[in-house]
């Protein structure tokens, strides 16, 4: 009788205790996604992005003798089906740490067992599970380095071999068509424009890794955050769509950190900071959706504005702010740094509410992940765990001056800004909807608001409501 396995954000053969305990079964198996309601809610790039990793993990399966069934549906009811269609005696899965994922599968675990099925979960999302990494009272940690110091300590799990072989079952259920799925249909934006920017799949992810430590690795600590240089590993995509384990990546720079390789410590504890971000949505679910610190629930936050869509459109008038927004709309992702300006920008600056960023990075990102984006603006607005305090309001131009002193990267993204604009530049026009009716030969804009203005004005409000 076969067993289930129900992939979600693990799409990989190497590296995977869930797929390593199933063979162990010597039972025949059958690889499985949904397209569940949990799915479906993602954002337009992520849900395109996430199709075509559907896609080749799907030509991986077929290459070790296996199938990736599609079906769609709610997971209890879809899984209840497949059994039903299989014969299966239980399911298999790699855990997710989200609070719409921890529902569901409570969900599924509760009913199939009530049933009398298997119903299994694994790691390997992480570097660790987020109740494996406790104070020294027994808590969640709440600040970054102490965290990082007990998650050095721990032993990561030792590397899998990918299998050669998965034993089908004798005969395979139905399945949908992932093209009808239409997994990329959300887009607003060109898609093609986006896709020379994706390195999709496992082997991409490893060939990705590998360059990284043998071309950047050396100079990472110094050149990280400058967002015009090829300086990081770009495998936040791949980490994503469980292309490659957190742990692959953590053995192979622990290895060039004990062959005395400068960058390694530095990329290490940056590696650390998702799981730190995953620690803390599964300690303090509300992270995505509530300030953090109560005090800020009456900060008077700007919702959406006609300012905020400037910023969505790269139309700012500063050209750091513009670059990462357009960075951002023409490759699916941004520059840690710009990620940091951009963020700033709209909550200092214009003093709107994290919550309205966050929505839209979430829509445009193909490395969106719910924890590291939540985690990620409330430091910058000052709200959340460990942040930056908000009175230390990033200057979009001294910052511009220091991490992109030759313009490479506001040039990149800006064609108005360029004699001859470069691709990536021309693409952003290709790439925004006709209704924006943008063109390259537009006018550059002005400053939505005068810098010190907009700082000024961010420091008055913080000062009124500490008052
Ligand atoms: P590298 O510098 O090569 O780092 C290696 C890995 O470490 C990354 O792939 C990532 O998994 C992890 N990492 C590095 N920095 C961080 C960080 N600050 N927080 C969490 N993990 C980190 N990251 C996402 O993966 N998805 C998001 O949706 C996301 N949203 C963000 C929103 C804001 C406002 C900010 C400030 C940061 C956000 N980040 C997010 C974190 C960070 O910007 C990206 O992880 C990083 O830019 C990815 O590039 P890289 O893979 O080349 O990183």
């Amino acid at each position: 009788t076969p067993l289930i396995l129900w992939f979600r954000r693990d799409l990989r053969l190497a590296d995977h205790p869930m797929l390593t305990a199933a063979l162990a079964n010597g039972r025949p198996l059958i690889p499985v996604f949904l397209l569940d309601p949990e799915t479906e809610a993602i954002g337009a790039a992520a849900k395109w992005r996430l199709g075509l990793s559907l896609a080749d993990f799907a030509t991986r399966l077929e290459g070790v003798g296996s199938r990736l069934i599609l079906r769609r549906g709610a997971a209890p009811e879809a899984l209840a089906r497949l059994i039903a269609d299989t014969g299966a005696t239980g399911v298999m899965w790699s855990r997710a740490y989200d609070p719409a994922s921890i529902a569901r599968d409570t969900a599924v675990k509760t009913a199939l067992r009530a049933a009398g099925y298997g119903a299994e979960s694994h790691p390997g999302f992480l570097l660790a599970e987020p109740w494996q990494v406790e104070t020294g009272q027994g808590g969640p940690y709440r600040v970054y380095t102490p965290f990082w110091k007990a998650l050095r300590q721990r032993d990561i799990a030792p590397l899998l071999p990918a299998p050669k072989q998965l034993p089908p079952p004798e005969s395979w259920p139905t399945s949908d068509r992932l093209e009808d799925w239409q997994m990329g249909a959300a887009m607003r934006r060109g898609a093609a424009v986006c896709l020379p920017h994706q390195a999709v799949g496992e082997a991409a992810a490893l060939t990705r890794l590998d360059d990284f430590l043998d071309q950047r690795l050396a100079r990472y600590a110094e050149a990280r955050d400058f967002p015009a240089t090829p300086a990081t590993s770009r495998l936040s995509e791949n980490l994503t769509y469980g292309e490659i384990a957190p742990a692959r990546i953590w053995h192979a720079a622990m290895h060039r950190l004990d062959a005395g390789d400068s960058g390694a410590g530095k990329f290490l504890s940056e590696l650390g900071w998702r799981d730190f971000a995953w620690h803390l949505i599964y300690h303090f679910p509300a992270l995505a959706t509530e300030n953090w610190r109560e005090e800020w629930d009456g900060f008077p936050w700007r919702g959406d504005s006609a300012d905020a869509e400037r910023w969505r459109r790269g139309l700012t008038g500063e050209p750091f702010v513009d670059a990462a927004m357009r960075e951002m709309y023409v490759t699916g992702t941004m520059h840690n740094r710009a990620r940091m300006i951009a963020a700033s920008y709209l909550t200092k600056h214009l003093m709107t509410d994290w919550r309205v960023g966050l929505a839209w990075f979430a829509d445009c990102l193909t490395d969106w992940d719910p924890a590291s984006n939540a985690m990620g603006w409330q430091w910058v607005a000052g709200s959340g765990p460990d942040a930056a305090p908000y009175f230390r309001i990033f200057n979009p131009a001294t910052q511009a001056e220091k991490f992109d002193p030759n313009a490479v990267y506001r040039r990149r993204f800006i064609a108005e800004l360029s004699r001859t604009p470069p691709a990536d530049a021309l693409s952003y026009f290709d790439a925004v909807p006709r209704a924006w009716a943008l063109s390259p030969d537009s006018a550059y804009p002005k400053p939505l608001i005068a810098l010190d203005k907009g700082r000024q004005r961010a420091l008055d409000a913080y000062a009124a409501r500490k008052a």
